[in-house]
């Protein structure tokens, strides 16, 4: 039997009756775009996450766009962000015209090394977007402090840490706003695109619904030039009808991540470090190897299915290369990671033989 790297059908065929009635609901009320299932899943996801404004997205990039645009970033700005992240995150930064600010990732945690962010403010920083990537929580803690020393904005990417923690409290409730995304392989999956932006602040939540809403007061008066971002009604019905699984389908994730965590640091290999205080919800599971593409062939043949989260850092991207022609950006932990980290099969419903043939598997195959 083949062990997919993430499987969705298998918690389809537990839901399934649960998402036919929601999108029954949506289909016989016809709130097909926003309305009432959005507003209802934009405040329980945001209420579970203990956030105060929560607006429904079409999805995790648009979200990070609008989330710029409301704190009026563009042309002429610059913002900073990490290079070993999904390529939306610094494509949401061109998209409005300002310019990206890179720095490396810590080499235990791969996720932005915060102690990098602050050689890289000049004038015209405007923010920084963290990313808790793979669902692992960046230092909070610094990232907040950098912000009030030098007044500059927080957008927290939290495309892939639904549910994580820091200090005790959910990220994406720490920066000005929180970006959220419900791609089908992410945590919380919707069955299109979807994202989500948390805020505390009103009137920043209003300014959000307008920009992504053509930047409406009325059906036909247009304030200022925003954007067609909206979530789908049944996009947030079948969320709405997922969302109660999402603490046990978390917690299973950080229950197989350690299986794999122990048994492979036990057998002496690096995987992913989490920092102290933070709560990882493991949306990868991801180790280094030396051979990392030869244990990426050789576990397929194998029958099992790993992927690699990023084989290109961002600074290393055509788009950027192409760009910032004239820019030198040496970010060497995340170029040198980008060879050598490999993403283990990880979603709830993986069963304990599975887990197992896929140590078993790696371990065999895969050199320190
Ligand atoms: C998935 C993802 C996004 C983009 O989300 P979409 O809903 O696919 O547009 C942004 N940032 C990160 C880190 C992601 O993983």
């Amino acid at each position: 039997m083949k062990i997919p790297f993430a499987d969705i059908s298998r918690q389809y065929s537990l839901l399934k009756e649960d998402i036919y009635r929601a999108v029954d609901q949506v289909f016989e009320s016809r709130a097909f775009i926003q309305g009432a299932f959005v507003e209802k899943f934009s405040s329980e996801f945001c209420r579970v996450h203990g956030g105060r404004f929560g607006v429904g997205v079409s999805n995790g990039t648009s979200s990070l766009v609008a989330a710029l645009r409301a704190l009026g970033i563009g042309y002429g700005d610059e913002v900073i962000t990490v290079t070993n992240t999904f390529f939306a995150t610094v494509e949401a930064i061109d998209c409005v015209g300002a310019k990206i600010v890179l720095v490396d990732c810590c080499p235990d945690t791969y996720g932005i090394d915060v102690s990098q962010i602050e050689s890289k403010i000049t004038k015209k920083t405007k923010a920084i977007i963290p990313v808790h990537l793979y669902g692992n929580p960046a230092d909070m803690k610094i990232v907040m402090q950098i912000s009030k020393k030098y007044n500059i904005h927080v957008i927290e990417d939290c495309a892939q840490a639904h549910l994580a923690s820091f200090d005790g409290q959910a990220i994406g409730t720490f920066g000005d706003i929180g970006s959220f995304s419900f791609f089908p392989g992410k945590n919380l999956g919707a069955f299109g695109d979807a994202g989500l932006l948390i805020t505390g602040n009103e009137e920043l939540a209003r300014r959000l619904a307008q920009e992504i809403n053509h930047g409406r007061i009325g059906k036909y008066e247009h304030e200022f030039f925003g954007n067609n971002f909206r979530m789908d009604g049944i996009q947030a019905a079948i969320l709405s009808a997922k969302l109660p699984c999402l603490r046990d389908w978390t917690n299973k994730r950080q229950a197989i991540s350690k299986i794999y965590n122990d048994a492979l640091i036990e057998k002496g290999f690096k995987t992913m470090k989490v920092i102290v205080g933070a709560t990882c919800s493991y949306h990868l599971f991801v180790v280094e190897c030396a051979n990392r593409d030869e244990v990426q062939h050789k576990m397929l043949d194998d029958g099992i299915e790993t992927g690699i989260h990023y084989p290109i850092p961002c600074h290393k991207q055509p788009a950027f290369l192409n760009k910032y022609k004239n820019e030198r950006v040496d970010l060497p932990h995340a170029e040198r990671i980008s060879k050598r980290i490999l993403s283990l099969p990880l979603f709830p419903e993986l069963t304990a033989p599975e887990i197992e043939r896929v140590l078993e598997s790696f371990t065999k195959i895969a050199k320190k």
